[in-house]
């Protein structure tokens, strides 16, 4: 019996289509394909190489209306950032066409001969990725594994598996060639243990929850596997007295709704300074409401529907602190949800400690920076941050004492594919995008040649 999942549009709970799931059987007959094509891909020449990725990124250019428009039916998100998303992947992939050319090794003085490093590639590389961001954390993973010689099995997660796999005909399309880029539809306790449990499968990298990546970590341990885990985040959003006030507290809503909220790096603990505190939420309270919640098709839409009755209860099961306000949402079908802004009573407060992954964010008050600092660090994750000042003494004090991968300040954008991405503590293992990603993606060889 085939097992299949019927995706869900979460803004109308309609059935958009029945995807077929992977058996156990089926996943290792393509982890076996990936491993057979691995022994081309990786001789393939670094330009022509270049040039594939270059061609995939350019086809993936011109569906970019096409995925938006899948992932806008498949996970509520609004046309703004699904359009962003499509673009992001087309742009991963033409960033990192650009290190097949480039992988230098080093040559190394020694006596008696030379030496040489390779950066190898590793061979088949597992990616699972989660419902949240599905395009851009799957071209995260493949598009430097690719360029670094590796095939990839992608397991999209089973709610949004939709532009994952019209991605995996476009690279044919672009001509990758078959097996290089797999995507595999299925369960996470089959198709996505298998990648840390088939040996052929070289590297896992894992975004999604800290609980799951705890697993894999300890699953791929058995064969000494690589892994590379982007789990979740508690991220804070710090607005000092002497800030922009109002400019801050006008960007705060997009730093943690955006994508409802589910966003491993939503700015979900408000921290203000004392002093700006009535300030701030009256600008915040207007910046709130002004918030547009509505069908994501729509080119206004600031924020969409959760992406499922699931997600929508754990959310809910939030919502019993004090509220300071709230913004609107749609009634009727789909899960939606209005932003909604707690004042949790401590730092104890179920919501200032977990991640919630709704729209939904707790503000409470430091004294003085170092208060700020000892508030922002009082958190098992350390993914983001954003900082608020006009003092760059401050900015630079406040940004080396946060332990935390990713911080902007008088800014809320933590992503750039240009630069280093992952968590500190239990937000992370190892960094994504950026020129050092190459690095997770490859083993250092040292080859040392005799002179005689
Ligand atoms: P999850 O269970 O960690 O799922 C992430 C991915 O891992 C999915 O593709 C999932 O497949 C797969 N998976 C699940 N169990 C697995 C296993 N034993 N072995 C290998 N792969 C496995 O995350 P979730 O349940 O979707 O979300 C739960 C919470 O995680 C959220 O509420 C949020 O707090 C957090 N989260 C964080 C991020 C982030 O970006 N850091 C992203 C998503 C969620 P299935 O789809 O089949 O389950
Ligand atoms: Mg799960």
């Amino acid at each position: 019996m085939p097992s299949t999942y019927d995706v869900i549009n979460p803004a109308n709970e309609s059935i958009v289509e029945t995807v077929n799931l992977l058996s156990l059987e089926e996943t290792d007959a393509v982890i076996a394909k990936a491993a057979k094509a691995f022994e081309n891909w990786k001789n393939v020449a670094p330009g022509e190489r270049a040039r594939l990725l270059r061609a995939f990124s350019q086809v993936v250019t011109d569906h970019r209306e096409e995925l938006a428009q899948l992932e806008i039916t498949n996970s509520g998100h609004t046309r703004g950032n699904a359009l962003w998303e499509a673009d992001n992947v087309a742009n991963t992939l033409m960033y990192y066409a650009a290190a097949p050319e480039r992988l230098f090794g080093r040559q190394i003085p020694v006596p008696g001969g030379i030496d040489v490093t390779f950066k190898e590639p590793l061979g088949v590389v597992g990616v699972i990725v989660p419902w949240n961001f599905p395009m851009p954390i799957a071209g995260w993973g493949f598009a430097p594994a690719l360029a670094a010689g590796n095939t990839v099995v992608l397991k999209p997660a089973e709610y949004t598996p939709l532009t994952a796999i019209r991605l995996g005909e476009l690279a044919l399309k672009a001509g990758i060639p078959e097996g290089v880029f797999n995507v595999l539809p299925g369960k996470g306790s089959i198709v996505g243990n298998r990648f840390v449990t088939h040996p052929l499968v070289r590297k896992v990298v894992f975004t999604g929850s800290t609980t799951v990546g705890k697993q894999i970590m300890v699953g791929c341990a058995d064969q000494v596997k690589r892994v590379t885990l982007e789990l979740g985040g508690k991220s804070s959003n710090i607005i000092f007295a002497d800030a922009d006030v109002a400019k801050a507290a006008a960007g705060a809503p997009g730093a943690v709704f955006d994508n409802a909220g589910q966003d491993c790096c939503a700015r979900s603990r408000i921290l203000v300074q004392k002093s700006a505190f009535d300030t701030f939420m009256e600008h915040f309270e207007v910046a709130v409401k002004k918030f547009r919640v509505e069908d994501p098709n729509l080119a206004t839409a600031d924020m969409g529907p959760l992406i499922s009755k699931k997600q929508f209860d754990v959310v809910e099961s939030f919502l019993d602190e004090p509220v300071a306000f709230k913004g609107s949402a749609p009634t009727g079908p789909g899960y939606w949800m209005p932003p909604t802004v707690l004042l949790p009573k401590n730092t104890q407060s179920r919501s200032w400690r977990e991640e919630i992954f709704g729209p939904v964010v707790s503000v409470m008050t430091f004294e003085d920076e170092a208060e700020a600092i000892q508030m922002a660090n009082d958190s098992e994750y350390g993914l983001s941050g954003s900082i608020w000042t006009r003092d760059v003494g401050r900015a630079l004090r406040v940004s080396r004492g946060i332990e935390t991968g990713a911080l902007s300040v008088n800014s809320n954008s933590s992503v750039r594919f240009w630069t280093p991405f992952g968590g500190f503590k239990q937000s992370g293992l190892g960094r994504e995008l950026g020129p050092d990603a190459l690095d997770s993606f490859t083993e250092v060889k040292n080859v040392f040649i005799s002179n005689d």
